[in-house]
């Protein structure tokens, strides 16, 4: 109830009175070799990441080189702004309260350290020593266990030990990466959006948007796939504005307007992207490999922010090229061919994507913003004026658009 309907439900209804926001967002820190440190805000819906993000361990040699990323919140963001015209913002939680199965030390060091005391667990299965123990946990599963329903329990008795939606709550203090400022209620200065969801296709391992406008368009927009059903498949996509669908306490339109309004309304808003870790091939295996190796887009998120890095213009914002992009430690795992066809754009599945946006906007047609007719015909005149199948583009054009 604290969590979801006070700092989700209730909040955004106060936020919009009030003229902030009330996200279902992460929020983390990421400080360059330099001691430069930029916070971004990140929103996907549940099941798409955030914890993960949030509590990124970043590849071994961008540790060596200096990078370091911390964390101020897994799931909820409040963001006001500043009398300097940033935002900023605060995670209101006191702790994590995250999902058990999957988390282990290798896959979420970070999580596991925060749960190792001090802790509630629900659903899990408990060790004959009185420890708890998930699927995913270790490779190798204790010999007895008694499960989430109370029964015993042997590997290979056909049932899960701990429920799917186990849960572990923990104090967010007690995670290593935890950053300086989390509890800081001057909150930390945002510089970025970031936007997601779970895409087999379609949706690009990241862009920027034009501009704010254009990337409140990709926020009402995104949606996540609810299974992992047949590759290419575009009809199961579940549209989760912002993530909010669930949890904003007002007509969905009304927030759309009112993120329009703080963009009108804040001298220095942040830059807004749009990321897929989920992109698969046509044999369903993941593209990217994701985890850790985020990083290196959101190196490329923080120097696009700074007026550092270079991207091209796409039908839908600016992107990096290969080059563009800090390949270190991973040369070859992920060629220029792989990376093209994880940054691709159809225009015949960007149609029926389209028109699917069509079906969210019906549903509020008497109190959307205007804006999104205008930008859902830039986009298209922007796919029409591209190849069918954009790949990038010509490789011996002067790569531009910085942001300055
Ligand atoms: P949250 O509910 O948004 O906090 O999401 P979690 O961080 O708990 O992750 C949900 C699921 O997505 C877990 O099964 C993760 O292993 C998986 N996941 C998280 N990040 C990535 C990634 O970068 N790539 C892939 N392929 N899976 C990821
Ligand atoms: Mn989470």
């Amino acid at each position: 109830m604290g969590k979801k309907c006070l700092a989700l439900r209730i909040a955004s209804k106060i936020a919009k009175d009030e003229g902030w926001l009330a996200e279902h967002m992460l929020i983390l820190g990421i400080e360059s070799p330099e001691g430069e440190k930029t916070y971004v805000g990140a929103a996907f819906p549940s099941a798409c990441g955030k914890t993960n993000l949030a509590m990124l361990v970043p590849p071994e040699i961008f540790n060596k080189n200096g990078w370091k990323v911390s964390t101020v919140g897994d799931d909820i963001a409040w963001v006001k702004t500043g009398s300097d015209g940033q935002l900023y913002a605060i995670n209101p939680e006191y702790g994590f309260f995250g999902v058990a199965p999957g988390t282990s030390a290798k896959t979420n060091p970070n999580a596991m350290a925060s749960c190792a005391s001090n802790s509630i667990f629900t659903n899990v299965a408990l060790t004959p020593d009185g420890d708890v123990w998930w699927e995913g946990m270790t490779d190798t599963p204790p010999e007895k266990l008694i499960d989430w329903q109370g029964n015993e329990w042997t590997p290979g008795c056909g049932r899960n030990a701990a429920h799917p939606n186990s849960r572990f709550t923990s104090p967010a203090g007690q995670c290593p990466s935890i950053d300086p400022d989390w509890e800081n209620p001057k909150g930390v200065p945002i510089s970025a959006f970031i936007f997601g969801g779970r895409r087999n296709n379609v949706i690009p391992l990241v862009y920027q948007s034009f501009n704010w406008s254009f990337g409140v368009y990709l926020a009402a927009t995104m949606g996540s796939e609810t299974t992992a059903a047949a590759v290419g498949a575009t009809g199961n996509v579940r549209r989760d504005p912002f993530a909010m669908l669930p949890f904003c306490g007002y007509h969905m339109a009304d927030y759309f307007a009112h993120w329009l309004q703080v963009g009108r309304t804040t001298p220095k808003p942040p830059r807004i992207f749009s990321v897929n870790w989920f992109r698969k091939d046509a044999n369903g295996k993941f593209l990217w490999p994701g985890y850790g190796e985020n990083m290196r887009i959101l190196k490329w998120i923080v120097e696009r922010v700074k007026g550092d890095a270079a991207a091209v213009e796409s039908p839908l914002g600016w992107m990096p090229r290969y080059e563009d992009l800090d390949w270190t430690g991973l040369e070859g795992s992920v060629t220029r061919e792989q990376f093209y066809d994880l940054m691709s754009v159809d225009r015949d599945l960007w149609k029926d994507e389209i028109i699917s946006h069509e079906e969210l906007f019906v549903k509020m047609y008497d109190r959307l913003p205007k804006e999104f007719m205008h930008i859902r015909e830039l986009i298209l005149s922007g796919l029409w004026r591209s190849p069918e199948h954009w790949e990038q583009f010509d490789p011996t054009a002067d790569a531009d658009g910085f942001n300055d």
